[in-house]
């Protein structure tokens, strides 16, 4: 049966299927030997992805005083935030205790609002951080085993890789999203297994390339789409070795108008080019885009490994049996209407970064280190029966969250992800304005919050884009010190050296546009986290497909497209 969203701005109507139902039934929490019903979801997958991530600021950072030492560190908390922030080796360390704010729950008022006053009254961790401690790598976050990295976000395992979003083992990667296993890419996007390839996306274990999409196997190659284990080629075209080699002399250059002439002409090559109407590998039974070894699972995308679960995204790790749930997996299961949370939970539900072997965690945010059987808990580690912080006994726990539960069906808070009104941050400071993108006005009209704060940028030289000198060689060391104005955003932005290394070394052009602006134009090379019906462009076969209708590439379905390519 078709439902309308329940957020009036949205008009879409949206189904609750069987088989949700049963996942729903499936996912319900028993709590001393009651078992409570999960309600139906209200809204849209899209608002309901969106009210998740509202709550996910991945990628703002700024300086901001400890609050327990003083001394300054990096946060995803602005200092006009009204919250306490602790720097994450003393907010991980026994120098506080997070029970020491516990709090009594006042029935006469609905849960939410009471959380999230609950929450201002607790330290927070600076960082969003987890696992073991990452290397000279202060202005990242959401990530672990990081060495040398500046400003990487969701993922683990880098080594000298700057301005990414979502990995694992990267190695001197710059300025890419979804990296799985590369070594020295440049402005990729979704590549797997890769080694020096530049501007291109979807590829695996290709090398030694420019321009490439959809391509596996290929290196020495410019221009192409489709390609499989190919050598030599230059817009689809096999050259010879010299061809090949003259092409590239004659057209790479660290000049930022010549690369801007050969990205439009790519472009307009890869739209002659077919695409499949969603992407990915080994999956079974499974409807989705960007899946890998999936199973059973529906309307999932951008995940690995899924199985049996429904509307998650960016789940880059094992989970099983979920629902709802954006980022990241790990031996989850069990899961429902979660944002970041993973390796080896269990039972969570309405959480918002409870990771580590937390398991039947409720309504909750950074928990972790095998918390158990939690309640509206804020930052405990190996806590249970708590509830606001506050320490129970087994039977005194389970007498009153069945209490609770009852009081937030009555407010229809049971069932729901925290409102973005509550959210910790901004909405233009989280992934939500990634995704779903909302000026200030629309924002404020719905009652969600914005950040205004702009971190000063101090430089010897404030220069805007497009007086920089075209080649990148003929950019002096001292740009270093400068300040340049992205041409599209107008936000003054920084070079770090490392950066400006590794432009240099491999004949690219250095940016005119901020780090956000780039991660922007490149998720923009990414489909939206939805599916579209469309036809087969080729047998005109009904197919589900992240391309929308009036996209201009010829999407085919996966039988056409292999007739393609192999
Ligand atoms: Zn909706
Ligand atoms: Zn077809």
């Amino acid at each position: 049966m078709q439902k309308m969203c329940a957020n009036g701005w949205c008009k879409q109507s949206f189904e609750v299927t069987e088989e949700d139902r049963a996942m729903l039934t499936k996912l319900r929490p028993t709590i001393g030997g009651e078992i409570f019903d999960l309600p139906e979801p209200t809204m849209c997958f899209s608002c309901r992805l969106q009210r998740r991530t509202a709550f996910y600021n991945c990628r703002s950072l700024y300086k901001r005083p400890c609050d327990f030492t003083k001394k300054n560190l990096i946060s995803i908390f602005s200092p006009d935030k009204p919250y306490t922030v602790y720097h994450k080796d003393i907010w991980f360390s026994d120098q506080w205790d997070p029970l020491q704010y516990g709090r009594a729950f006042d029935f006469s008022r609905p849960f939410f609002p009471q959380f999230m006053e609950f929450t201002e009254s607790v330290p927070l961790q600076s960082i969003a951080h987890i696992g073991p401690d990452n290397i000279n790598s202060d202005y990242t976050n959401d990530n672990y085993k990081l060495k040398n990295c500046f400003l990487i976000f969701d993922g683990e395992q880098a080594e000298d890789c700057y301005y990414g979003h979502t990995f694992v083992l990267t190695k001197n990667c710059v300025d890419f999203v979804f990296l799985y296993e590369c070594e020295l890419c440049f402005e990729c996007v979704h590549c797997q297994k890769c080694y020096d390839l530049s501007y291109s996306r979807y590829c695996i274990n290709c090398s030694s390339s420019w321009f490439l999409r959809d391509c596996i196997g290929c290196k020495d190659c410019f221009g192409c789409a489709n390609l499989r284990q190919k050598q030599y080629c230059i817009f689809n075209e096999q050259k010879t070795k010299v061809e090949y080699e003259a092409f590239l002399k004659e057209w790479v250059s660290d000049s930022y108008a010549a690369s801007a002439t050969m990205k439009e002409r790519t472009e307009a090559f890869f739209l002659t080019q077919p695409v499949k109407a969603v992407r990915g590998e080994q999956n079974v039974n499974s409807l989705g885009d960007n899946l890998s070894e999936c199973k059973g699972s529906y309307w999932c995308f951008d995940c690995n490994q899924q199985e049996e679960s429904r509307y998650c995204t960016d789940c880059l790790m094992s989970s099983k049996d979920s629902m709802d749930i954006h980022v990241w997996g790990d031996n989850q299961e069990l899961c429902y209407n979660c944002c970041v949370i993973g390796a080896g939970s269990r039972g969570l539900i309405g959480d918002y970064y409870v990771t580590q072997n937390c398991t039947d965690v409720l309504y909750s945010l950074y928990c972790s280190h095998g918390c158990a059987n939690l309640f509206g808990c804020v930052g405990l580690r190996r806590a249970q029966y708590c509830i606001f912080n506050k320490q129970y006994t087994q039977k005194e726990y389970e007498t009153l969250v069945p209490r609770i539960i009852r009081h937030m069906q009555a407010t229809k808070e049971w069932g729901e992800f925290f409102p973005p009104e509550f959210a910790l941050f901004g909405y233009n400071e989280t992934m939500a304005h990634t995704f779903f993108p909302l000026t200030k006005d629309e924002c404020l009209k719905r009652g969600w919050q914005w950040c205004d704060f702009e971190a000063p940028v101090e430089a010897t030289l404030v220069i805007p884009a497009d007086q920089l000198p075209d080649n990148g060689s003929d950019v002096p060391d001292d740009i270093l010190n400068w300040a340049i104005i992205c041409e599209v955003s107008g936000k003054p932005f920084r070079i770090i050296k490392q950066e400006l290394d590794f432009y240099r070394h491999h004949h690219v052009p250095i940016p005119r546009r901020h780090p956000n602006q780039r991660h922007r134009d490149r998720f923009s090379l990414k489909n939206p986290f939805m599916l579209f019906p469309r036809e087969c462009a080729q047998c005109q076969k009904p197919i589900s497909t992240s391309y929308s209708p009036d996209r201009p590439e010829i999407v085919v379905c996966e039988e056409c497209y292999l007739a393609t390519v192999y």
